[in-house]
């Protein structure tokens, strides 16, 4: 290196864009909870939010971090605090039972509807804008935690642009969310001056939709609210943020507009940075630059992060770099140093928050040295890339020769799905609009115990065995009174339908306290896709064959898919997604042959996470397509054509993708409608799907018992888009959240419903 050090610092300055609300324990889900059981007042759950972001910065401090976020904490989600910041939506009732009721509704009030926060598994609440209604200022949320902070924390604020694409309106036929933007801006104007006046010395402000595709008018409305606020700031550096994605045409224009710093996510989108530096040069403009990946749990291979940052420094010096994390570390757990329950090799190529922080120190200090003394300081981060690139658990010869001898016919099923429906026909001998449920009942609080004491040994294998069966039996004896056609065993071995699959595979890990914050109180412990994937051996077949010994009925087998393992789990990042989906759909497809060799006639291969996985950006949607649907289709392809592949998808917006779910190639699918109305049957009319379908009559999310009435006009709404012999009756989704007191009567009356519809004269028949 010929290079001289940079003398002047000792390092570049480092940022983090958010950290994870929950706490370490999960100390606020349970703090909410208990709130909301009327445990402890508003004023208990307060300290646990106080103490909650005081040791998360006080995690900052010890990883030596210049700036760290401050209002990236919620008591219920950050959109949602944002609009009523601006006063776009309000409060039904006063104070925090008001956020609480907007949040999760309550006796009085529905919810806002959640959705997904871009491709996250986190989910964040739509606000609905009265467009008549104007905008109000009410700043004191981020200025009471920007004064509990004090120095180094940077106030984060979604920004405008993104607050209005993210919701609805109430009046979309009069107004649509952007026009309100010039609006919106001067209330974010009004912010920024409240916020320097509190002596706050910058503030973050995040558009993560300005990666998304946008129309021009978008993209104009956008960078000239940008401008507005950059003129806005008096004085008060902006540091815009973007993550998720790249900027692509939006690049260059955003660098323009004379904000202080602009923040890129160089994880997903590296190649943005050279325009940027070329556009930055002549500039005052600063580059935080994210190069520690907030949506993984890898170690950051310094071989990729430090010449992105060199480059930055060789071209704006090293005063106008600043090495950040791609987004916010929301969607990390905490420690990987705490889970001692993994392979020791596995966890050394791990970081979750606290260690992405040390590591954005450790690249910040080597940014700045050279030669030996740069190899010294990222020792162990670039030993951690070499070791795990090495490793026997990431090259396993037996399944790479596997995978690479996958060949077309593998993806096939030679007969076409209608001649097929004719032999499956014959060979169940179901009876038309056959009932069936989607897999899972009731998690009784006794089912529960029985796992958790195996887990923790307290029970043998054997005395452990013997109680799921107990259930199984009994879920199959109900099935059989209640009069339904296709029977399920009922998952009562399941914790989650995807950990259940990577406890049992290899490559898999299962982390002890790796939490991340889904919605409100609610979490989710994604496995960790660490190396290549192999089945050491069946996962469900004694499960299904203790149901099918008990009936005469046709029992489902019941599977995950690999494109929900994957997309619930954290994956490599060494190798593309589509090359884990292969290892992962020969390991469920081994499942499947051992289920069809075990007699299962019906085999189902859940794939909820489909339509989530669809890329953000339509340029990068084709690819995904391919590989998602090409891996279901080496799950199933290759069985006997008398074995009926299902699959069960649970979501509504259906127009776009049908083709794509044609393309699975399944012999029925079961997806979620009743709230619908059958609406979504409407893809169906223009466009001829060619298998049976089921959809689902019986609303799960809700505690409401519907009656026959209800669901045998739902029915007749399904037939007048589907042909009668292409119809299956069941209910949205798996029925586990629910309590048998409200399955027993909703499944009753779901197939009263279906008896009484087969007695009918379809619609147009003649006889
Ligand atoms: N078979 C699973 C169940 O019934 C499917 C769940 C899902 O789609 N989310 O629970
Ligand atoms: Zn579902």
């Amino acid at each position: 290196m010929g290079e001289a050090p940079i003398g002047s610092i000792d390092r570049l300055r480092t940022a983090v864009l958010g950290f994870p609300r929950f706490g370490p324990d999960r100390e606020l889900k349970f703090a909410l909870e208990g709130h909301w059981r009327g445990e402890i007042d508003e004023a208990a759950l307060q300290v646990t939010a106080r103490r909650i972001r005081a040791h998360n910065r006080g995690l900052a401090a010890a990883a030596q971090i210049d700036v760290f976020a401050v209002n990236d904490f919620s008591l219920t989600d950050h959109v949602l605090d944002t609009a009523l910041m601006v006063g776009a939506v309000r409060r039904p009732v006063p104070g925090l039972a008001g956020e609480f009721a907007l949040s999760r509704g309550d006796a009085a009030h529905r919810p806002l509807e959640m959705t997904k926060w871009f491709d996250t598994n986190y989910h964040y609440l739509v606000p609905v804008l009265d467009p008549h209604a104007g905008f109000a200022l009410d700043p004191s949320k981020p200025l009471a935690e920007l004064r509990d902070a004090g120095e180094g924390a940077r106030p984060v604020i979604l920004g405008p642009f993104s607050l209005l694409r993210l919701s609805k309106s109430a009046d979309p036929a009069a107004v649509e969310p952007l026009e309100l933007l010039p609006d919106l801006v001067r209330a974010y104007a009004d912010l920024l001056r409240h916020l320097a006046y509190a002596g706050a010395e910058a503030v973050q402000i995040d558009e993560p939709c300005l990666v998304l595709d946008l129309t021009r008018r978008e993209r104009e409305s956008a960078l000239r609210a940008l401008g507005e606020l950059a003129g806005a700031a008096a004085g008060l550096p902006v540091t815009l943020a973007t993550y998720f994605g790249g900027l692509g045409a939006l690049l260059e224009p955003v660098l323009g507009v004379g904000l202080a710093e602009v923040h890129l996510d160089l994880v997903r989108a590296p190649e943005q940075l050279e325009t940027a530096l070329r556009v930055c040069a002549d500039t005052g403009v600063r580059l935080s630059l994210g190069v520690v990946d907030g949506r993984n749990v890898w170690a950051t291979d310094p071989g990729r992060a430090l010449p992105l940052i060199d480059a930055a420094v060789r071209a704006l010096g090293p005063e106008r770099v600043t090495v950040a994390s791609s987004c916010s570390l929301l969607h990390v757990p905490y420690s990987a140093a705490r889970e001692t329950g993994l392979d020791p090799e596995v966890r050394g190529w791990l970081a979750f928050g606290i260690e992405k922080m040390a590591e954005l120190t450790t690249l910040a200090r080597a940014a700045v040295v050279t030669g030996a003394e740069r190899e010294s300081v990222i020792a162990a981060m670039a030993g951690a890339a070499v070791a795990r690139r090495a490793s026997a658990l990431t090259n396993r010869p037996d399944v790479r020769a596997r995978v690479a001898a996958i060949a077309p016919d593998d993806l096939r099923r030679p007969t076409p799905v209608a001649e097929r429906a004719v032999i499956q026909h014959a060979a169940l001998g179901l009876p038309e609009l056959p009932t069936t449920t989607i897999g899972s009942f009731p998690q009784t609080p006794e089912i529960r115990e029985a796992r958790r004491r195996h887990r923790e040994g307290e029970l043998s294998e054997g005395r452990y065995r013997d109680l799921i069966a107990g259930h199984i039996v009994g879920a199959v004896a109900w099935q059989e009174r209640a009069g339904l056609d296709v029977l399920v065993h009922g998952e009562p071995e399941r914790n989650d339908m995807v950990q259940y699959f990577a406890e049992q595979l290899d490559g898999f890990a299962v982390t002890e306290h790796g939490w991340v914050q889904s919605y409100g109180s609610r979490g989710v412990k994604p496995p960790i896709l660490f190396g290549d994937v192999a089945r050491r051996g069946p996962m469900t077949v004694l499960w299904w064959r203790i149901a099918q010994s008990a009936t005469a009925k046709p029992v489902k087998g019941m599977l995950t898919g690999p494109v929900t393992i994957l997309r619930w789990s954290f994956v490599r990042d060494d190798q593309p997604e589509s090359d884990s989906a292969w290892q992962v759909a020969l390991a469920i497809r081994d499942e499947v042959w051992d289920l069809q060799a075990a007699g299962a006639g019906i085999i189902q291969i859940d794939e909820a996470a489909f339509r989530e996985g669809v890329p953000l950006r339509r340029s990068e949607r084709d690819a995904y397509f391919a590989w998602a649907t090409a891996a279901f289709r080496l799950c199933s392809g290759g069985v006997s054509d008398h074995t009926q592949i299902h699959s069960h998808m649970c979501y509504s917006e259906f127009n776009e993708i049908i083709e794509h779910i044609a393309a699975l190639d399944a012999d029925v699918i079961s997806i979620e409608a009743s709230r619908s109305g059958m609406e979504l049957l409407d893809a169906f009319e223009r466009f001829d799907y060619p298998a049976a379908i089921g959809p689902g009559l019986y609303d799960i999310h809700s505690p409401r018992v519907p009656d026959a009435q209800e669901m045998e006009d739902l029915l007749r709404l399904a037939e007048e888009r589907i042909p009668r012999e292409r119809l299956w009756v069941n209910p949205d989704c798996g029925l586990k959240t629910r309590r048998w007191q409200e399955v027993e009567p909703a499944i009753a009356a779901m197939v009263e419903a279906a008896r009484r519809r087969r007695s009918a004269v379809p619609e147009g028949a003649v006889r």
